[in-house]
């Protein structure tokens, strides 16, 4: 089984690039993000909870954010693996996806970072602002917010990783082909 933490900071291509493994090399992309703007869209009691986090560009509360990735990799015994996108976001969730995946008798095989410079990520989330329908990338403030947070909470889940010898990182600048094949290929080596 591969596992694979997509990582990097808001705007950097996760979703993109993990929708694209998936349908290329077969492994369940579970972004956290999607999950809770499906539960925001319906209005579910999660939802209801993770809304004022998410217009503010706040980390949405570990546990309830822990429990609902683990409740979805529960849902694909079959799965070959997945691409985690959007989590872990903080340490306690990289704790609890090591132990869940142990209790599972499996394990994360690698991070990999998508390195993307912060004037491209606010052009590309305003940009994508445009169309998406998300809210939390139409306002500069926000888009900016979601960076910083990413800085100080997120940023030093790396170091987890690192200490474990899992931490890769490929440049997310340039051809969305172009950083797909060497994020394929170096799954491939693993
Ligand atoms: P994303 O689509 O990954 O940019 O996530 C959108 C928003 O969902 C974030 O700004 C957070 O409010 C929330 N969110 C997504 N994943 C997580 C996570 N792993 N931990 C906490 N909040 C999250």
């Amino acid at each position: 089984m591969k596992n694979i933490v997509l990582f990097g900071p808001p705007g950097s291509g996760k979703g993109t690039q993990a929708q694209k493994l998936e349908s290329k090399v077969g492994l369940r992309q579970i972004s956290t993000g999607d999950l809770f703007r499906f539960h925001l869209g319906n209005s579910t009691e999660l939802g209801k909870k993770a809304k004022a986090f998410m217009d503010k560009g706040d980390l949405v509360p570990d546990a309830l954010t822990i429990e609902m990735l683990q409740s979805e990799v529960e849902k694909y015994p079959d799965a070959k693996g997945f691409i985690f996108d959007g989590f872990p976001r903080t340490a306690p969730q990289a704790e609890a996806l090591d132990a869940f995946l142990l209790s599972r008798s499996t394990s994360i095989s690698a991070m990999i970072l998508l390195v993307v410079g912060e004037d491209e990520l606010v052009r590309r989330l305003l940009e994508r602002g445009k169309t998406s329908g998300r809210e939390d990338d139409q306002n500069e403030e926000v888009v900016r917010h979601r960076i910083t947070v990413y800085h100080e909470k997120t940023a030093p889940v790396a170091d987890f990783y690192s200490a474990q010898g899992k931490f890769h990182k490929i440049p997310g600048e340039g051809g969305i082909e172009a950083i797909y094949a060497s994020l394929e290929a170096l799954i491939k080596s693993l």
